[in-house]
């Protein structure tokens, strides 16, 4: 009886991670806010129907975890809307095999969301408390393939450049020269560029025959680019 106990115990906890009571409201996201506004990229929705984006915010605002806005994650940052997430992603054109590199941790959704698509992820947060916090989620939810770590994303992360796809979710008000040295030949960078008190252009910078060549993609409001 015991043992029986044990193994039911043991065989819902594994499956609960992949269908719980937020599935019905992801899926919702997935269809309103991603597919029925262009998002196209199958390996970026099947992402996003897949991360548990609930439990990358704080838990009081779980329940509003699938809503078609950004939301507060303490010291005065956000996680991204689910849509922008999706729009980086989809233009970054991530894939297997790849190695990308995320300046802006956050809540370690985006990274998230990149870890399922290529072989391994990089990111940097300059907030101590949520460079900690992403890592141990990261840590807990089995996303083996994120490397996480707390510094000033402007220098990037030299010792493992070069990186494929480069996605910077905080506004500089210009492209940092390190970002663009360490992407690779036909490599994409998409990042927010402009006033960090106002709106953004979000650029996809694309190198080819090492030079830079840069498409606007929309207007977008990110939180401002720090330095240490
Ligand atoms: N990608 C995140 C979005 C977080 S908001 C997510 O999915 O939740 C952007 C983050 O960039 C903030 O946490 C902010 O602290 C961080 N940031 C700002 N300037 C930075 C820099 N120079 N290096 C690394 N992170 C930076």
């Amino acid at each position: 009886m015991r043992a029986l106990m044990i193994i039911l115990i043991l065989f819902f906890s594994v499956q609960l991670p992949q269908a719980d009571q937020y599935t019905p409201l992801r899926e919702k996201m997935v269809k309103q806010q991603l597919i029925d506004r262009g998002i196209t990229d199958k390996k970026t929705i099947d992402a996003l129907r897949e991360v548990p984006r609930h439990l990358f915010v704080p838990q009081d605002l779980q329940e509003r975890a699938y809503d078609d806005s950004p939301l507060p994650i303490g010291f005065g940052q956000t996680i991204s809307q689910p849509y922008i997430v999706a729009l980086m992603t989809q233009v970054a054109k991530p894939g297997p095999g790849q190695k990308a590199l995320e300046i802006g941790t956050g809540s370690g959704y985006q990274a998230a969301v990149l870890s399922q698509i290529v072989d391994s992820v990089y990111t940097i947060e300059i907030v101590p408390e949520l460079a900690k916090d992403a890592e141990g989620l990261f840590m807990r939810l089995g996303y083996g393939n994120i490397v996480a770590k707390f510094g000033d994303g402007y220098k990037g992360w030299p010792e493992r450049a070069p990186f494929d796809i480069i996605i910077v979710t905080a506004a500089p008000e210009d492209i940092p020269q390190p970002l663009v040295d360490q992407l690779a030949e036909n490599g994409r960078m998409i990042i927010p560029v402009g006033d960090p008190n106002s709106y953004q252009e979000l650029v996809l910078a694309e190198k080819k025959q090492g030079k830079i060549i840069k498409t606007r993609i929309t207007t977008v409001r990110f939180v401002p680019f720090r330095r240490l």
